[in-house]
C-alpha cells in the first residue's frame, strides 16, 4: 500500500487482510431535512472513496427515521448533488423501508429482557441520568416483567397512549461512565405524518437504535460516521450484539470538516432560507453543493479539495482560501479566457478603418490549445477603471498622452476624451500604432498595461454577479456576522461575441476580472447572465 494510507483504508486493510470481511460496502446516510452542504462533501468522498478503491459498493441511504424535518424536496436535491459531485451509488435505500424490521429488534430486546417501557416524562429521563461523576439512578419500571412490556410496546404502536406518554428504553447500565449507555430511550411515540410510510407508525426509532439495524441490514461493513458519535460507538456495538450481528458492521469515525467564514449546519442555513436572508437553498452564496454548482464551482475541485484536506482524527478548521484555491486549480487549466468589460466607457480608435479579426488563445494552460475569433474595429468598449483622466500613484492602464495595448491586438495612443457635465468619461479617443501587433516591427515599443476590450459591433450585453462570502471573518454567533451587500448586480457589462453561444453553466475566465460560470438559464428570454466562481487572486498557502 502507498505511504499516503489512511487510519480509514489501515482499518479496511486489516479487515479484508484477516479474511473478516470480503467485500467492502460503505454508505452515505444523510438525513432528508436539507440540502447537502460542502461539509458532506467530504463524508461522500470517503464513502464513495472507500467503494472505488476496493472495487466495494456505497448505498445512498436515507436516515429518515425522525418524520418530523423531512421532506421529499430534500430527498430529490440530495440525489441531484451526489450524481453532480460525480458519484453513483449502488442502491437508493431508505431507514423508513425498515421499521418493520426495526419493532421486531424492539421486540426481540424485550424478550431477551433487555429493553424495557418506561412512564418517565422526558424531564423526568434527563433529570434521573446522573452526570459524568455520579451515577444516574434506575427507573422504577425498569422491573417490568417480559410479558407485561410486551403488551405495553404493542400498545405503544397501537396507539393507545399519548406522545411522549411512554418510551422504550434499553436496558444497559444506569451507572456507565458512558451516559449513552444509561438506558438510552430507544423508540419514542409521535404522531407526526411520514413522507414514505404517511400514518401508518406513529412509534419511531430513535437514531442510536436505528443506525447500527440499518447498516447490519444492509450489510454494510464499515459504518463511517463523524467524531461526535465515537461516545456512541459501545451503543452502536450493543444494538447490533444483542439484535443478533456479528462484528460487522464496524463504525468508524472521522473529524468532520469545518471551514472559515461557512456555515456547516443544515439547521442554521435552513433558518437563512426561511427568513428570506438569501435566495432558497441554490443561492450562489450558499455553501450548499446546490449553491456551489450555481456558483459554478466545477465537482471536481471539489473533490480534489476533500482528498487535499484528508481524514483525520482530530476536529480543525480548514481556511476556506484552501477551497477556493483548488477551484482556481482546476478552472485555471480547464476555463476558457474571454474579454469582458464590467463597467464600458466608449473608446474610438480614430485611424481604425477596417474590421479586422485575430485568433486568440482560449488557454493558454490547457493541455491542447485551442483558439477563438475576436473581432477589432473603430468602436470599441474597455473598462472604466482601464482609463484615468487624472491617474493615481503607480497607474498602469492608459492616461492622458500614454499608451496602453489592447489583449490581442494593437497598442494605442492616447488622443483625447469627453466628460459628461458631472465629470463622467462618456468616451475615449486613440490611435492604434502600426505594426504593434505582437509579432509586428512595432510590437516592442514599451507599454505600462494591457487592457481588455470588446468590440461595439458584436458584444454582447451581460449582467455580472459578484458574491461575497455571507459572513464576515471571526467568530459568534452567525445573525451578528451576516456580511452586508454580499451579492452585487453589474448590469451594464458587455462581453465580446463569443460569449452568445454559451451554455448554462460554462466557465471562463474573464481576462483581469476572475472565474465566472454562465447561470442556469443563459441565454433564454435575452437573459445573458454570469455568477463569478472565484477571483484570480490566490491567497492560499502562499
Ligand atoms: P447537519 O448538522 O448539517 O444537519 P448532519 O451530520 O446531521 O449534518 P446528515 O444529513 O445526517 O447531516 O449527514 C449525512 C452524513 O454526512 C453523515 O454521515 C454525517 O456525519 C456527514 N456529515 C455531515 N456534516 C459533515 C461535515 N461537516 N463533515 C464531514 N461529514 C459530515
Ligand atoms: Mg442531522
Amino acid at each position: 500500500m502507498a505511504d499516503n494510507t489512511n487510519f480509514i483504508e489501515e482499518i479496511i486493510n486489516n479487515d479484508l487482510e484477516s479474511g473478516a470481511v470480503k467485500e467492502i460496502i460503505t454508505r452515505f446516510p444523510p438525513e432528508p431535512n436539507g440540502y447537502l452542504h460542502i461539509g458532506h462533501s467530504k463524508s461522500l468522498w470517503i464513502n464513495f472513496g472507500m467503494k472505488e478503491k476496493y472495487h466495494g459498493k456505497c448505498n445512498l441511504r436515507y436516515d429518515d427515521t425522525n418524520p418530523s424535518k423531512e421532506d421529499v424536496e430534500f430527498v430529490n436535491s440530495i440525489k441531484d448533488d451526489i450524481a453532480w459531485l460525480g458519484y453513483k451509488w449502488d442502491k437508493e435505500l431508505y431507514a423508513s423501508d425498515y421499521f418493520d424490521r426495526m419493532y421486531e429488534c424492539a421486540v426481540g430486546l424485550i424478550k431477551k429482557g433487555l429493553a424495557y417501557v418506561c412512564d418517565y416524562s422526558a424531564d423526568e429521563i434527563r433529570n434521573t441520568r446522573g452526570n459524568l461523576t455520579t451515577p444516574g439512578q434506575n427507573s422504577p419500571w425498569r422491573y417490568r416483567s417480559v410479558e407485561e412490556n410486551l403488551r405495553l410496546f404493542e400498545e405503544m404502536k397501537e396507539g393507545k397512549y399519548a406522545d411522549g406518554e411512554k418510551v422504550l428504553r434499553a436496558k444497559i447500565d444506569m451507572a456507565s461512565p458512558n451516559m449513552n449507555m444509561r438506558d438510552p430511550v430507544i423508540y419514542r411515540i409521535l404522531r407526526e405524518k411520514h413522507h414514505r410510510t404517511g400514518d401508518k407508525w406513529i412509534i419511531y426509532p430513535m437514531y442510536d437504535f436505528a443506525h447500527p439495524l440499518e447498516d447490519a441490514f444492509e450489510g454494510i461493513t464499515h459504518s463511517i460516521c463523524t467524531l461526535e458519535f465515537e461516545d456512541h460507538r459501545p451503543l452502536y456495538d450493543w444494538v447490533k450484539h444483542n439484535c443478533g450481528f456479528g462484528d460487522f458492521p464496524k463504525q468508524i469515525e472521522f473529524a468532520r470538516l469545518n471551514m472559515t467564514r461557512t456555515i456547516m449546519s443544515k439547521r442554521y442555513l435552513k433558518k437563512l432560507v426561511e427568513e428570506g436572508k438569501v435566495d432558497g437553498w441554490s443561492d450562489p452564496r450558499m455553501p450548499t453543493l446546490s449553491g456551489m454548482r450555481e456558483r459554478g464551482y466545477p465537482p471536481e475541485a471539489i473533490r480534489n479539495f476533500c482528498a487535499a484536506v484528508g481524514v483525520s482524527k482530530s476536529n480543525s478548521e480548514v481556511d476556506v482560501a484552501m477551497l477556493e484555491h483548488f477551484v482556481r486549480d482546476y478552472l485555471n487549466v480547464n476555463a476558457d479566457r474571454m474579454m469582458v468589460v464590467k463597467d464600458p466607457v466608449k473608446l474610438i480608435v480614430e485611424n481604425a478603418e477596417k474590421d479586422e479579426v485575430y485568433e486568440i488563445d482560449n488557454n493558454p494552460n490547457a493541455e491542447t490549445p485551442t483558439t477563438h475569433k475576436v473581432t477589432f474595429s473603430r468602436e470599441l468598449y474597455i473598462d472604466r477603471e482601464d482609463f484615468a483622466p487624472v491617474p493615481p500613484p503607480k497607474y498602469k492602464r492608459l492616461v492622458p498622452g500614454g499608451t496602453v495595448r489592447l489583449k490581442g491586438s494593437y497598442i494605442l495612443e492616447y488622443v483625447g476624451h469627453k466628460c459628461d457635465e458631472t465629470g463622467k468619461v462618456t468616451e475615449v479617443t486613440c490611435r492604434y500604432i502600426p505594426d504593434s501587433i505582437q509579432g509586428g516591427a512595432n510590437a516592442n515599443i514599451k507599454v505600462k498595461g494591457v487592457i481588455q476590450w470588446v468590440n461595439a459591433k458584436d458584444c454582447v450585453d451581460l449582467t455580472l454577479h459578484e458574491y461575497d462570502y455571507l459572513l464576515l471573518d471571526g467568530d459568534g454567533d452567525f445573525n451578528d456576522r451576516l456580511t452586508p451587500d454580499s451579492h452585487r448586480v453589474y448590469p451594464c457589462a458587455k462581453g465580446e461575441a463569443a460569449l452568445k453561444d454559451v451554455n448554462a453553466y460554462d466557465r471562463f475566465q474573464f481576462m483581469r476580472m476572475g472565474y465566472f460560470s454562465a447561470v442556469k438559464d443563459y441565454g433564454k428570454d435575452g437573459k445573458y447572465a454570469f455568477n463569478m466562481i472565484t477571483g484570480l487572486k490566490d491567497s492560499y498557502g502562499k
